[in-house]
């Protein structure tokens, strides 16, 4: 059977962070607060992956309270929750996602971030769609606040 889920996140501008998409580390003035790597998209796609089996969130699978989580890379988050599908027999066929942003331009990294999702999800980086809009000025994510991303993740499951 085939299987959906979705998945979102937004994490908040913080000085003297690193910026890390995708596993990508972006040249950018300010990071992203968190406890881990605070990568917005690989949290956004590894709850995608976690909804679609009808796991709980990544809140419970990787707890912010939890030292061994502390900047932990969150590839790492990816390829755990794609190692549960794994354990029921099922396999991640896709992942798709949008990083809502004012800055930076995402562009020039795509394809490296698309790479390193691929490699934890063990897919063709075909099957990983990155897609990056801004939020036209609006909001808190229009005031370079921080960053939001969501995503959905197709699971295949054997038997119906
Ligand atoms: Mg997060």
């Amino acid at each position: 059977m085939n299987l959906v889920g979705t998945g979102y996140d937004v994490h908040r501008f913080a000085e003297g962070r690193k910026l890390i998409l995708g596993g990508v580390e972006i040249p950018h003035p300010r990071g992203l607060d968190g406890h881990s790597d605070a990568d917005v998209l690989c949290h956004a796609i590894a709850d995608a992956i976690l909804g679609a089996i009808g796991e709980q969130d990544i809140g419970h699978h990787f707890p912010n309270t939890d030292p061994a989580c502390a900047g932990m890379s969150s590839l790492e988050i990816v390829r755990k929750a794609a190692a549960l599908v794994l354990a029921i027999g099922g396999r991640v066929i896709n992942v798709d996602a949008s990083l809502i942003a004012e800055a930076p331009k995402i562009a020039p990294h795509l394809a490296a971030m698309k790479a390193n999702l691929a490699a934890a999800l063990g897919l063709d980086p075909r099957r990983v769609g990155i897609k990056a809009t801004t939020n036209e000025q609006l909001g808190f994510i229009g005031r370079a606040e921080g960053i939001a991303a969501m995503a959905v993740a197709g699971i295949e499951l054997p038997g119906t």
